[in-house]
């Protein structure tokens, strides 16, 4: 009895598969929810080296642009930790050691580009000058670092209001004075997920900002949400009752006209985010997934490598035939077609659930936020579901092909052999070194009786080593 070593488990299989999985989620589902929402995208994160990018300067002299925005009837400004110019923001991956961290702030006098415009459609604010210093680090990131970039052009921006009022923007001269940037931060767009409408309102009335803000909300008589010191204590001026068991507010009579129209604003709101949301979830198309998948090119490139390690284990005892580019192919479009099915099938499955929730409002306190929250989880849940497809599948493929390819040279049965340490299941162990047939998997379970080649259980990193008679 001659034993040959075994392929080993590769990592890095699965992870191309798992990565390969995410996007397929990522574009057929979340982006179209994402640019629905109107918050900053979350990239998937795509390896350990690569990750999108996030960069921006903070306005360091930001009260001064305030005073300037307040001066001219803004009804309400950005908080002033909040001003920035932004100067990247790659959805694409790029390599974040090798991009320095420019430290020196920028001061700017020159009133050369200024304008004040609305931006996106979301009616922001914003100022636009010029600076040739952070014009060409944008250009830099983009041609020497291949940062990516949602629009054609580049011009450097604050937002300064995404609430400014019915100013003619157009009408105003632009904000003149000094701009002081300060050293650019770098960060991982991830928490970028935060929805814009997070804007501080320029109300004295806190009350009225906590509903504009979505922390404080009335539904039903009740005012719900997270109340602070100020918030109580107008509550308690205009007559609403604690209620310190549900930690809500009643109240009966009619609501004052600011805390009524910024409950109407909120409202009005969360509706124009959950129908916006309801309509993208609504348009996507499951279909794309044929135009869009690569599954099979990186089972095609899988299964190359294993072949090619098959051939350097069996080097010593036989020459076998080897398999062809045709039968690589066919094997790779096999299992990336099977695999781009659950993709879709999950997706669908996913999608309802998730437009289920949106409708019947079973979100906390039905604000916008909550809604985030709910996709961010469900996003979570999302790159699980990736990973267990991915090393499911992966692990089936890499035992058939091993299966196959032994019997092919004659080696019928194998050894089971594990890695013994703390993580192998108890199961596991007892089948290390016992022989078992290609045809007949043993019990990996004793609980289930389900029976599995090694490698074939989720997680699991045994190996079979083939043996010829
Ligand atoms: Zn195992």
């Amino acid at each position: 009895m001659q034993q040959l070593s075994p392929l080993p488990l590769k990592e890095k299989y699965y992870k191309a598969v798992e990565k390969e999985i995410n996007r397929l989620f990522y574009e057929i589902m979340y982006r179209p929810i994402i640019r629905a929402l109107e918050v900053p995208e979350k990239e998937i994160e795509n390896s350990s080296d690569k990750a999108p990018l996030y960069i921006k300067r903070k306005v360091l002299n930001a009260a001064d642009l305030i005073a300037w925005a307040e001066k001219h009837g803004f009804k309400s400004c950005l908080p002033a930790k909040d001003l920035h110019v932004t100067i990247c923001r790659s959805r694409a991956g790029v390599c974040s050691k090798s991009i320095e961290k420019k430290s020196g702030c920028i001061f700017i006098d020159s009133k050369a580009g200024r304008k004040m415009a609305h931006l996106g459609d979301d009616g922001a604010a914003v100022l636009f000058f010029q600076s040739s210093i952070i014009e060409s680090r944008w250009r830099q990131l983009i041609e020497k670092h291949s940062a990516s970039w949602d629009y054609d052009s580049f011009h450097p921006h604050i937002t300064i209001s995404y609430n400014p009022g019915d100013i003619d923007l157009a009408a105003l001269p632009a904000y003149d004075g000094p701009l002081h940037l300060g050293p650019e931060i770098h960060e991982k767009p991830l928490d970028g997920w935060r929805l814009k409408i997070k804007e501080l309102v320029n109300a004295a009335d806190p009350l009225e900002s906590a509903i504009r803000k979505g922390s404080i909300y009335f539904e039903s008589g009740l005012f719900k949400g997270s109340f602070n010191a100020r918030t109580s204590k107008q509550l308690r001026e205009i007559g609403a009752r604690f209620n310190p068991k549900s930690k809500t507010w009643s109240y009966s009579g009619v609501l004052p006209p600011g805390v009524s129209m910024a409950s109407a604003d909120a409202d009005a709101r969360y509706s124009a985010v959950k129908d916006r949301l309801i309509a993208s979830i609504d348009s996507v198309d499951l279909d794309e997934i044929n135009s869009i998948s690569s599954i099979p090119d990186v089972y095609d490139r899988t299964i190359e490598e294993m072949e090619e390690a098959y051939q350097k284990t069996i080097k010593s005892i036989s020459l076998a035939p080897k398999l062809t580019q045709a039968q690589k192919g066919m094997i790779a479009a096999e299992w990336g077609q099977n695999l781009d099915k659950y993709v879709k099938e999950w997706t669908q499955e996913n999608i309802l659930e998730l437009r289920q929730k949106i409708q019947e409002n079973a979100f906390a306190g039905r604000r916008s936020s909550a809604i985030i929250k709910e996709i961010q989880k469900n996003y979570g849940v999302s790159k699980r579901k990736a990973k267990f497809l991915a090393r499911q599948e992966t692990s089936l493929l890499m035992s058939k092909f091993r299966e196959t390819r032994y019997k092919s040279i004659g080696s019928n049965r194998y050894r089971w052999s594990g890695s013994m340490d703390e993580r192998e299941r108890h199961d596991h162990k007892m089948l290390e070194g016992q022989i078992f047939s290609w045809d007949e998997p043993p019990v990996t379970n004793t609980k289930t009786g389900a029976r599995n080649h090694p490698g074939e259980d989720f997680g699991c990193r045994c190996v079979a080593i083939p043996v010829i008679e």
